[in-house]
């Protein structure tokens, strides 16, 4: 195997350091403590994961946590309406909705009813606008984690032709809004996209978010290129065990690209690591105090 690997854990946890830091500043010299509120509608099982791990991780670099767990059935009423009130809250610096919502629930409407300034996972219409237009911005924590990891190991993208497997509004569109951003060549391919080996085989960086297990090959990859797999794919193992793969073959990947992100740990511990990271940004912009450097995009 000739490529490097991009460890996303040890990544997360120097950025999940740097939170801290910078919360324990935020304390010391302003006597402010950021909070994060998350709310989980519902009881479905991977959603209560997300949430307690979120909310573990919070308290680790010293910030609060506030978790609002809400009956299935709970109307959009009484959601918009806990939303309102922690829209208002000054102890409150950062708002996640966990999606996705229960079917009689207007994930659209919803999203976009939390101050974007609060907006933490970066969905509300106004901070897409604002990624879009290249203003400062809420970025939404997976793709940014993405970012992060390929200025760490590039330093500079500038250039170089970059590859997004995927179009979702979660993980493809942003993260091919910010490696514009960082004047990177930019084509989006998606489930229509013809030949899409031979568009996968001209870039230095592949993205890949499709939830496909493992359907990128290594013969797709140029010789030598960055491969960031977000995909995350549980998969049977035999004996009634499961594992997580991603959506690139990782074996035969690794063997002819420079860099590659496992899976799992590489994107997936960055998610969450910056969502602590946009936290702390909001708190700071909330209160006119200066942005941790290199926490945001
Ligand atoms: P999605 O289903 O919303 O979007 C998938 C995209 O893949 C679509 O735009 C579709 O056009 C494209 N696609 C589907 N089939 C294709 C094909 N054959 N060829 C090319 N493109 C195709 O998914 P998402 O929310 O963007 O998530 C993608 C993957 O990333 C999933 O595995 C998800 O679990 C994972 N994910 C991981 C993290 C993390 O923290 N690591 C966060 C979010 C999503």
């Amino acid at each position: 195997m000739g490529a490097q690997i991009i460890d996303g854990k040890a990544f997360a946890a120097k950025v999940r350091g740097q939170v801290a830091d910078h919360v324990a500043r935020l304390k010391s010299d302003h006597g402010i403590t950021p909070g994060l509120a998350v709310v989980l509608v519902g009881e479905d099982p991977a959603s209560q994961v997300y949430v307690r791990s979120k909310g573990k991780m919070t308290v680790e670099v010293g910030m609060n946590s506030y978790e609002h767990k809400l009956d299935p059935d709970t109307s959009e009423a009484d959601l918009l309406a806990l939303i309102a009130q922690l829209n208002t809250d000054p102890e409150v610096h950062g708002i996640l909705v966990q999606l996705p919502l229960p079917k009689h629930l207007d994930e659209d409407l919803v999203i976009n009813s939390i101050d974007p300034a609060k907006d933490v996972d970066g969905f509300h219409i106004s901070n897409v606008g604002l990624l879009g237009t290249g203003q400062k911005s809420m970025v939404p924590c997976t793709p940014l984690g993405c970012l992060m990891m390929l200025r760490e190991y590039h330093g500079s993208l500038s250039g170089m032709d970059a590859v997004v497997i995927g179009r979702s509004n979660i993980v493809g569109k942003p993260m091919a809004q910010l490696l514009l951003g960082d004047s990177c060549t930019v084509t989006i391919a998606h489930s229509r996209t013809r030949d899409l080996p031979d568009v996968v085989r001209r870039a230095d960086i592949v993205v890949a978010a499709v939830g496909r297990p493992e359907m990128v090959p290594g013969d797709w990859i140029k010789p030598g290129a960055t491969v960031i797999d977000v995909g995350i794919n549980r998969v049977d193992a035999g004996e009634s065990k499961t594992r997580l793969v991603g959506d690139c073959d990782y074996d035969s990947c690794a063997e002819v690209a420079g860099a590659i992100t496992p899976v799992p740990g590489g994107v997936g511990p960055m998610t969450i690591a910056c969502l602590l990271a946009n936290t702390v940004t909001a708190c700071c912009r909330a209160n006119g105090v200066a942005e941790p450097e290199g926490l945001t995009a």
